[in-house]
């Protein structure tokens, strides 16, 4: 099966962002939901996936993270609103 896009819900204190990260060949593009996001600014729901910590994941597509630790690994990361 091939894997094209991965969501994950991160919590942040009372609220929780949705990120997705969506591969296009050797690029994957990054989303999140939260307003500083919206904003073009590097929020750090995405920064701290993209550094390996999942701590903050509480849904999404779970069984995908292993799939998403070799995309983050191998694959060029572009953060997109
Ligand atoms: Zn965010």
């Amino acid at each position: 099966m091939v894997i094209n896009q991965i969501t994950f819900y991160v919590k942040d204190g009372d609220e929780s962002h949705e990120v997705v990260f969506t591969r296009k060949d050797n690029i994957v593009e990054v989303s999140c939901s939260c307003p500083a996001a919206s904003y073009g600014l590097h929020c750090k729901h995405r920064l701290n996936l993209l550094m390996g910590s999942k701590k903050d994941i509480i849904d999404g597509d779970l069984e995908h993270i292993p799939a998403f630790v070799n995309w983050i690994s191998n694959l060029e990361i572009q953060t997109v609103p």
